[in-house]
């Protein structure tokens, strides 16, 4: 099918050249590409990067100015065709350039980054070390340097080549005239190629009746005679990773590849420890942490298909996989599968597209569906299985609701309530361990005066500051977008009074509390602060592992993928953030955090208590939570988003306009809006509306103005196309320095 011509894609993100051109093959590269290989051409008066798509033998250009293609970037082609044919899909579905598409889907050292993308070429001695020793001393009169490269050889056994030859000091030709007499041999190894001996594999467990109920139908699903995408409801410690391993071993018994999707934040060694112990060293591990070269290295055993088994977080979902049977995507309803840069795409909507591409099954696992999976489920587009008890008869924790006016109302004013300092002090009597959750980091939120409600805000975002507390002592206002950072003021910058006061609640502020009243406890905080050394996370999750630490605070960062059976004690210092915030999620967002932080607790042989403290006590949400009741929970928000026409009842698009100066600003927002409401008017998209422009709710961001515009469809398709319409014929009539964010079911409404 190889044609004549190759089409390709360049690396530059700019709409004008964001299609695919025409090379000619070279004679040398003839017969020698495919479809996802990475080439580099001629572009104008540069040399580029670019991405091969596809073949063709038509095309408009005169033959003088075809020009071919310079060379192949990496024998390996890093894409498959079915991923090229998902990057499609997503320039479509996620409003970005196709080669943005691409891009997202290509390992870092892939795109042309500095990376070395050759494998190594790696030499050794094939004479056995006495031959080669007669041979180098025979040598070392008439050549030197062939002398000079066995003795490295027989000093060092197996080196890179570009090591050996710097080392003996010799050329090129010298390596070639010992290879010519068979001495040495030279062979390719990629970098990292050696891999830790793979752990004896583990025998699974005999599944608990539950499992196997669950198990039965999903295996036939696997085997194409069931639903091929399905939703497990499983709440905390129902034995889903379980299920997850056996159906990668039921694909993989088929000679097909898996992937499985988790949270960057769950992505732990405890996590990774179980796929290698069933898997052993057919599992490739992708996390962020990475070194470009690392992930370069997996993608090519990867695509290879060595390592036909991926756990990795979001962008795990692009993994070149050759014959991908299976995605599966834990905690399905995580906000982090969802990226906040171009392009804005989600995995699970991703991992779904990918798998009606390429034929693949999808299993979402959650103990708190997203309302929009859930929905779907009931309304027959998913299989959906429950796991709705804990392994081994483990109950779930207790969860009680402590009423924080009663507690002001009798006089006391601690952060913590009397019932929680009760049961904190009893579960160190016990020497069990306890959790203290609070999400929001720093010392305290915001710096208030007293006399005339100023807020300190940051100078360069539309936020208020955060009082952060340093090693020394001294406290220190922090931006949490920018990180711009400052001494706080002594007095009001607004009347010039001096009651200026650090209020509200973060982390810091709890652990020093915290050390206050319980003086012998071992005390760990653990927040974006804390963990920003590299391996911090990891070293806090060990100790406390061990049980060398009594009482752990933290944010959102220890809710995820924790099992310490030593835990018997969750403490929710604030439910109410969580509950109030300007976000029609707010709900759902709450209710999959309580629970996630709830199934912490009592995952050993003590049952666990969870004390969430509030102001509000009888929201819905919390009583929902405190019934670990999710059908409740769903039926009530489903209502409520029917009635308020959110998703899954309707699909959103947002659009944040961006620039140096408010008035161009909302000129060209003014404009776009007017635009897109012509657009959907005159497609008669159904559902269709667009708001008036408006400022962001963060108005300024790292120094820039931001206003935005919504727009709402049932029909997707068509709101979409009307977007692009829309945004093609304003984007001219801007000034330069303002740009357009466009997101296709946004996330993040700030
Ligand atoms: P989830 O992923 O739903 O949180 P896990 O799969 O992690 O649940 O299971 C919770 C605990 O129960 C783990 O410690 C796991 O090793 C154990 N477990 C799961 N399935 C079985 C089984 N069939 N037999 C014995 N132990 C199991
Ligand atoms: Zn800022």
């Amino acid at each position: 099918m190889s044609g004549p011509l190759a089409e390709v894609v360049v690396d530059i993100a700019a709409s004008d050249v964001d299609r695919v051109f025409h090379y000619q093959i070279p004679p040398p590269l003839a017969g020698r590409l495919e479809v996802g290989h990475r080439v580099l051409v001629p572009f104008g008066a540069r040399r580029v990067d670019a991405t091969l798509v596809g073949f063709t033998s038509t095309t408009d250009l005169p033959p003088e100015r075809l020009r071919p293609i310079l060379a192949l970037r990496d024998p390996v082609p890093v894409l498959t065709p079915a991923l090229i044919e998902l990057a499609r899909w997503m320039e479509r579905r996620y409003l970005c350039l196709f080669v943005q598409a691409l891009r997202a889907m290509l390992p870092p050292g892939a795109r042309g980054d500095g990376v070395r993308l050759a494998p190594r070429r790696w030499a050794r001695l094939v004479l056995p070390p006495e031959e080669a020793r007669r041979q180098q001393a025979a040598l070392a009169r008439r050549a030197p340097r062939q002398a000079a490269l066995l003795q490295q050889l027989l000093d060092r056994g197996e080196m890179p080549q570009a090591e050996l030859l710097r080392r003996a000091g010799a050329s090129h030709a010298a390596l070639q005239a010992l290879v010519q007499r068979g001495w040495v041999e030279v062979r390719e190894r990629e970098p990292l190629e050696e891999e830790p001996p793979p752990p004896p594999p583990e025998a699974p467990p005999p599944l608990t009746p539950e499992q196997a109920a669950v198990w039965e139908p999903l295996q036939a699903g696997l085997a194409g005679r069931g639903p091929r995408v399905t939703l497990l409801h499983g709440v905390t410690g129902s034995g889903k990773t379980e299920i997850y391993l056996r159906a990668i071993a039921a694909v993989l018994a088929r000679g097909q590849g898996a992937i499985c999707l988790v949270p960057e934040i769950s992505l732990t060694p405890q996590t990774v420890a179980r796929f290698r112990a069933r898997f052993g060293n057919r599992v490739a591990v992708l996390h962020s942490a990475m070194t470009p070269t690392e992930r370069l290295a997996a993608w090519r055993r990867i695509r290879a298909g060595r390592q036909p088994v991926v756990v990795g977080a979001r962008s795990a979902v692009f993994a070149p996989v050759p014959r991908l049977g299976l995605i599966i995507v834990d905690e399905e309803h995580e906000n982090s599968y969802k990226q906040e840069e171009t392009p804005r795409y989600h995995a699970r909507e991703v991992a779904l597209a990918r798998a009606r591409l390429e034929g693949a099954a999808v299993v979402l696992g959650s103990a708190t569906p997203a309302v929009e999976t859930y929905f779907r489920a009931c309304q027959g587009e998913m299989g959906l299985l429950r796991l709705p008890r804990r392994v081994a008869g483990r109950p779930l924790p207790d969860v009680e609701l402590v009423d924080m006016r009663a507690e002001f109302e009798a006089g006391h004013r601690s952060i913590f309530s009397r019932r929680l300092l009760e049961l904190i002090h009893q579960r160190l009597a016990a020497r069990q361990q306890v959790m203290l959750f609070l999400n929001r980091r720093g010392y305290h939120t915001v710096l208030l005066c007293r006399e005339c409600g100023f807020v300190l805000r940051c100078p360069h975002c539309d936020v208020s500051l955060t009082f952060h507390q340093l090693a020394s002592g001294r406290m220190q206002c922090r931006c949490h977008y920018c990180d711009h950072r400052q001494v706080p003021p002594a007095t009001c910058p607004a009347c010039g009074g001096v009651a200026l006061r650090p209020f509200g609640l973060g982390t810091q502020r709890v652990e020093e509390v915290a050390r206050r009243l319980f003086p012998r406890a071992r005390i760990q905080r653990m927040d974006a602060d804390v963990t920003a050394r590299r391996g911090a996370h990891e070293a806090i999750y060990r100790r406390f592992a061990a049980g060398q630490i009594d009482i752990l605070i933290g944010t959102q960062m220890i809710a995820k993928g924790w099992d310490v059976p030593g835990v018997t004690l969750v403490g929710v210092v604030s439910a109410d953030t969580a509950l109030h915030m300007p976000d029609f999620r707010r709900h759902e967002r709450t209710f999959a955090l309580l629970e996630q932080v709830a199934g912490r607790a009592g995952r050993g042989d003590d049952p666990g208590t969870v004390v969430i403290q509030t102001y509000t006590p009888e929201h819905p949400c919390l009583q929902a939570v405190r019934r670990h009741d999710y059908e409740a929970f769903f039926r009530r928000e489903i209502e409520e988003r029917r009635e308020l026409g959110f998703p899954p009842f309707s699909h959103l698009v947002r659009a944040v306009v961006a620039g140096g100066e408010r008035p161009a600003v909302e000129r060209a927002a003014v404009l776009l809006a007017a635009a897109w409401q012509a657009e959907v008017a005159g497609r008669r998209v159904a559902g269709g509306a667009v708001t008036p422009a408006a400022p962001a709710p963060i108005e300024r961001l790292r120094g820039r103005w931001r206003w935005h515009v919504l727009a709402r469809a049932t029909d997707l398709d068509a709101l979409l196309e009307a977007t692009r319409a829309a945004a093609a014929g304003v984007r001219e009539r801007w000034p330069r320095d303002v740009q357009l964010q466009l997101d296709a079911d946004p996330y993040n409404m700030l």
